[in-house]
């Protein structure tokens, strides 16, 4: 049953998982996956999964069905080859010196925290310009380019702050290659995935929206079609004269068409499923002065302390970053070992004891 096209789905599916370091094994029209806990909770799928065909492969319970679910949709495939990376510094007229307390009541809430700024002093801080070639595939595709800033040090991810850089009247100024950009590049890297998803998101939007419409449009001519199928199938056997072994033979293929019509449904769902695959095309780590501010968070005896950095250019704060899934928090939560968790991975530390 599988076409061409699932092949190279199936294909790109196996990749992705065996290179995240899921147990895999082929059988005829797909493979079975034994998935990592950790990258199983990322992709919210059971640990035991299978891919493609093979209704036969006695997994009732735990077979994953169909391509065209959230879980292809949340797949990126980053693909890094050597591009270039240049390094450049930008200058700032004026660094804010008070009113910190405000922007962090406003940026973050901490839960079961109390705060207090400690000390704040000036510092550089590097920031990654990271620019994309994506392409989405589905029954269409769909490219173009997307960029996203990253800070090096934390990770995190400063919306708005591409469309700022942007403006021609930025001055920045070439730096020849520094210690450590390799480390800040590789850093800045490990979280964008993460970060691709968030940014990518509105890009990719209305051409999720058209092939969902026209999952749906397509379904409901293909019900329509087995519905009608199925009265012309009905009313042909109220005909006199029939014999009963075409009288059997029809009510038997009746019978066999809700069957017929759950796996072409199946099909379409496949067809409209979409794989982003994004190649980083360009890249800038542009070194900008800060304001670090040493934040000291207390709850009864517990004591952490935290460095935020104030961002010129966006003229907030950077997003502070869940330790547990790399994503930008709002609202920050601490397990008992005060990793920094969003609400989702404050339920049950990923990090467990240790750092
Ligand atoms: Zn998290
Ligand atoms: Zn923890």
């Amino acid at each position: 049953m599988n076409s061409k096209s699932d092949q190279g789905l199936d294909q790109f599916l196996f990749r992705f998982l065996e290179n995240r370091g899921a147990l895999l094994e082929r059988y005829e029209g797909g493979f079975e996956a034994l998935l990592p806990e950790a990258l199983s909770d990322l992709l919210k799928v059971p640990e035991h999964i299978r891919i493609g065909d093979g209704a036969d492969s006695g997994l009732n319970g735990q077979a994953f069905a169909g391509y065209g679910s959230p879980f292809l949709d949340r797949i990126l495939e980053i693909v890094c080859g050597n591009i270039p990376l240049v390094s450049c510094r930008l200058e700032v007229d004026y660094l804010k010196s008070r009113g910190f307390d405000r922007l962090i009541g406003e940026q973050f809430r901490f839960y079961k925290f109390t705060g207090r700024i400690e000390a704040t002093g000036t510092t550089n801080v590097h920031y990654l310009l990271l620019q994309c070639h994506y392409v989405a595939q589905s029954d269409e595709q769909k490219e173009g380019l997307v960029r996203l800033v990253l800070n090096c040090e934390t990770g995190a991810y400063i919306p708005g702050m591409v469309e700022i850089l942007s403006d021609p009247k930025r001055d920045f100024q070439l730096l020849p290659k520094q210690l450590g950009d390799d480390l800040r590049w590789e850093n800045a890297l490990a979280h964008t995935k993460v970060h691709l998803e968030e940014a990518l998101r509105g890009e990719i939007y209305p051409f999720r929206e058209s092939m969902r419409r026209r999952f749906r449009r397509d379904a409901a001519n293909l019900e329509e079609y087995y519905h009608s199928l199925k009265r012309e199938m009905e009313k042909s056997l109220e005909k006199p004269g029939l014999s009963e072994d075409l009288i059997r033979d029809r009510k038997e293929k009746t019978a066999l068409l809700p069957e017929e019509l759950a796996r072409k449904r199946d099909d379409l769902f496949q067809k409209y499923s979409i794989a982003v695959r994004v190649v980083p095309s360009a890249a800038r780590l542009i070194r900008i002065p800060v304001v670090k501010i040493i934040y000291r968070l207390s709850a009864g005896k517990s004591q952490k302390t935290l460095s935020l950095i104030y961002n010129p250019v966006t003229h907030s704060l950077d997003p502070i970053v869940c330790q547990g899934c790399g994503k930008n928090i709002r609202d920050i939560y601490f397990c008992p070992h005060l990793h920094v968790l969003c609400s989702s991975c404050h339920k049950k530390c990923p990090l467990g004891n240790g750092e």
